[in-house]
């Protein structure tokens, strides 16, 4: 079976981030820009864990009969953490407002082509339990989160979620995650000895390095981003197969639990508010990952917006118009301003594990063969794109008047079909995504340039002349 990296890299831009927006300040509301809060709910599409690092305990592994385990020498081993899924001061599960805005912001940063916040270019990396070794990678050039230094040129990313540098320069974001509250159903309660996580390995030029010249002083890959590996990741292993590298957790929240948190947006403009959506709600097929063990499979989720509940305004419109619209405005938005790089389409993909195996090579060694931009060993894709177009694509615009639908339907355009997923356009321009699996009717009935009607999530029917 074909073997994956459980992460890959979307490549920088040649083009160096575009600076060219001042900060709109937050001391009042600008005429044509949107406040508010958006209502958001994230359901968990493979287990999500997160450490309570306040509140752990310490347990010694023990093997099948009972006697404590010992390694391949005869050594005990240490204590291991055993830790719960962190809670707020009044007890409910969470997921912090901080790893949500982490979440988002690298999707952001991704689209908007934004410097690289987080990266480091050089450091020591742990090569072995006693052995550091150096790394240095190319300069990140306009990249650099350092080449964000004045206020009236940020690159997009820092313009929105805020940066810091030193005492000159302090620029407060406009965009404010809540923790995440678990709502539904509650916790499973189980010990798990969470397969072994080792640290990140940025001395390995194979997989880090772009370009050919895979060595010291290449330039980095681009922005990290960790595979889905579906709802049935194997992330836990046996006490007796476990070590004192290793962490167990007693609690996690289970594929279909749903956390509910808001984001409160204040003085952004038409762009950032619908790139922002973009990266909150993703498109159709496509995940995040959030919390601990990203590459045990653990942590994807998605996100959407309760555009009922959700309250965006510009301040004129603020008391304008009490009446509740099933699609408003500020939502449609999302599709006009921004677009998902194919590359990161790749790498967000929930159906992933159907190309192969997702998981750290077996044996002690990395291999040092690279990765395409497909994840997969020694392969030789070039383009973080799945291989495959679609199966049937209409060439122009159907112009047939579009059929009368119900308050709960929508009409839409059949522009692509796909192995799995079906493409339309709907009324007001915007594409939708939806698994093939959800058509209800003959498979002969599905016809690309035809209209169909969209219920529900995923049901798609033939429109009915
Ligand atoms: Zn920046």
């Amino acid at each position: 079976m074909t073997l994956i990296n459980p992460y890959n890299f979307v490549p920088l831009k040649a083009q160096e981030p575009k600076r060219t927006k001042g900060y709109p300040g937050r001391l009042r509301f600008h005429e044509l820009c949107f406040t508010g809060v958006l209502e958001c709910t994230l359901t968990a599409l493979s287990p999500i864990v997160t450490l309570d690092q306040r509140d752990y305990s310490l347990w010694k592994l023990r093997d099948r009969d009972g006697s404590l385990l010992r390694n391949r020498k005869g050594r005990e081993y240490k204590e291991i953490k055993v830790f719960r899924f962190l809670r707020d001061s009044l007890g409910n599960p969470i997921l912090q407002g901080t790893s949500l805005k982490g979440m988002i912001r690298s999707i952001y940063e991704t689209i908007t082509d934004s410097c690289l916040a987080l990266a480091a270019t050089l450091g020591d990396s742990i090569k072995s339990r006693d052995s550091i070794i150096y790394y240095e990678y190319a300069d990140l050039g306009s990249f650099r989160r350092s080449e964000c230094l004045e206020i009236q040129r940020l690159c997009p990313a820092c313009r929105l979620f805020g940066t810091i540098g030193g005492d000159d320069l302090h620029c407060q974001g406009r965009v404010v995650f809540n923790d995440a509250i678990l709502v539904k159903p509650g916790l499973v309660e189980s010990r798990c000895y969470l397969k072994e996580l080792s640290n990140p390995k940025p001395h390995h030029f194979a997989t880090y390095a772009g370009g050919k010249h895979k060595a010291q002083g290449a330039p980095i890959r681009g922005r990290k981003f960790y595979y889905h590996q579906g709802p049935g990741a194997k992330f836990h292993v046996e006490e007796h197969e476990s070590n004192d590298r290793s962490i167990a957790i007693d609690e996690y929240a289970d594929v279909g639990s749903e956390f509910c948190f808001r984001v409160y947006v204040e003085n952004l403009d038409k762009e950032e508010l619908g790139k922002l959506l973009l990266a909150i709600e993703l498109y159709e097929g496509l995940g995040h990952k959030v919390g601990a063990g990203k590459a045990l499979g653990l942590g994807s989720c998605s996100v959407s917006v309760d555009k009922t509940k959700s309250r965006i305004s510009t301040p004129n419109a603020w008391y304008g118009d009490w009446s509740v619209k099933d699609a408003p405005h500020w939502y449609t938005l999302k599709a006009n301003e921004g677009e998902i790089p194919d590359s990161l389409v790749e790498l967000l993909r929930l159906n992933k594990p159907e190309d192969g195996s997702i998981e750290y090579p077996p044996g002690k060694h990395y291999p040092s063969v690279p990765i395409d931009a497909l994840g997969v060993f020694g392969g030789n894709a070039v383009a973080g794109k799945r291989p495959e177009g679609p199966v049937q694509r209409a060439s122009t615009p159907l112009q047939v008047q579009p059929p009368a639908t119900s308050a709960e339907e929508e009409a839409a355009w059949l522009k692509e079909i796909h192995e799995d997923t079906l493409i339309f356009v709907a009324l007001d321009g915007r594409e939708l995504r939806r698994p093939k699996r959800g058509y209800q009717g003959s498979a002969k009935l599905l016809r690309v340039g035809e209209w169909f009607v969209l219920s529900g999530t995923i049901c798609v029917k033939p429109v009915t002349y």
